[in-house]
C-alpha cells in the first residue's frame, strides 16, 4: 500500500531572541500512524507542533500539511484549513460554566450551521467513543482528571479531523487513567484511521501507542524511525530515555 504523507517538513529553522531553537528540522508523517515526538525539556517539541499549527510564521524551510504549503495559505482560507486539525493541549481545559455536552458541542456551534438535534447526536457519538456517555449533563467540576482529559479529547475530534495533535495529553494523570487515554488514542487510529502526532514524556504510553518516534536534540531530528528501532538505537540520549524514562 502506498504510504501517504500527511505532513512533510523540510529544513525548518526557528530562532527565538537570536537563539536557534530549531536549526534544521526535516521529517515526514505518514497517514494513519501514531508518531511520538520525544526530546528533553526545552528541546523544541512544542515549537515544532506550533509551527505545524500555523501559530508562528515559518521563518525558514517548508511546512507542508495535508498537501498544502502552509506559508502559501491565503488569509481567507486559514480558518477553514486549521479547523481540519484536531488539537488537544496539555491544559486543554473545558469551560467550567458549560456542561460537558455543551463544551464538546462548541466547535460545531461556532463553525457549522447544523441543527441542534444533529449537534446533540454528534456530541453523544463522540462522548460514547471516549466512554463518557453518561457525562453529557455533568459539569467539568464533577469529573475526575481522566474524565476531563477524555472530554477534552472528544471536543478536539468533534469536527472529525484527519490529524490529531496532542501536546503532553497525559500530564498529571495516574497510570490507570493514562492507560485509558492511550486506549482511546489507539481506537482513533484503528477505528477512524486518524493520524496522531503526540508530544509525550510518558515511557509507558510510548511503548503502548507509538508507531514512529521522532527525537529532537540540539535543534535537529536526532532519530527518526519505528518504535522498535528507537528501542534498539545506540544513540545515548535516546537509550537513556528508554531506560531511565526521563524527558
Ligand atoms: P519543549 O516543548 O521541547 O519543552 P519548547 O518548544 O516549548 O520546548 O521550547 C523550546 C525553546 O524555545 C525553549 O528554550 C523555550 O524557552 C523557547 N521558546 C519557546 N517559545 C518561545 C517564544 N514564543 N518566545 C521565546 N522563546 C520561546
Ligand atoms: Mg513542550
Amino acid at each position: 500500500m502506498k504510504e501517504n504523507k500527511i505532513i512533510e517538513i523540510n529544513h525548518l529553522k526557528v530562532t527565538f531572541d537570536d537563539r536557534e531553537v530549531l536549526k534544521d528540522v526535516s521529517f515526514t508523517i505518514t497517514q494513519g500512524d501514531v508518531t511520538v515526538i520525544l526530546g528533553g525539556s526545552g528541546s523544541g517539541k512544542s515549537t515544532i507542533l506550533k509551527h505545524i499549527l500555523g501559530l508562528f510564521p515559518v521563518e525558514a524551510g517548508v511546512v507542508n500539511l495535508l498537501d498544502q504549503d502552509i506559508a502559501t495559505l491565503k488569509e481567507k482560507d486559514e480558518l477553514d484549513f486549521y479547523l481540519k486539525l484536531g488539537v488537544f493541549y496539555q491544559n486543554g481545559a473545558l469551560l467550567n460554566s458549560l456542561t460537558v455536552g455543551d463544551n464538546v458541542a462548541l466547535p460545531l456551534e461556532q463553525h457549522t450551521d447544523l441543527p441542534p438535534q444533529l449537534i446533540e447526536e454528534m456530541v453523544r457519538t463522540k462522548l460514547n467513543l471516549v466512554n463518557l456517555e453518561d457525562a453529557y449533563y455533568l459539569y467539568p467540576s464533577q469529573l475526575s482528571g481522566g474524565m476531563l482529559k477524555r472530554a477534552a479529547l472528544a471536543r478536539a475530534i468533534i469536527l472529525d479531523p484527519p490529524v490529531l495533535f496532542c501536546d503532553e495529553p497525559g500530564a498529571g494523570l495516574d497510570p490507570v487513567s493514562l492507560a485509558a487515554l492511550d486506549e482511546l488514542i489507539l481506537k482513533l487510529r484503528d477505528q477512524l484511521g486518524m493520524t496522531v502526532v503526540m508530544v509525550t514524556h510518558e515511557v509507558s504510553s510510548i511503548l503502548r501507542i507509538a508507531d514512529k518516534i521522532l527525537f529532537v536534540e540540539d535543534g535537529v531530528i536526532g532519530f527518526d524511525g519505528t518504535l522498535e528501532e528507537a528501542r534498539k538505537s545506540p544513540l545515548p540520549s535516546l537509550k537513556d530515555f528508554f531506560t531511565v524514562g526521563t524527558g
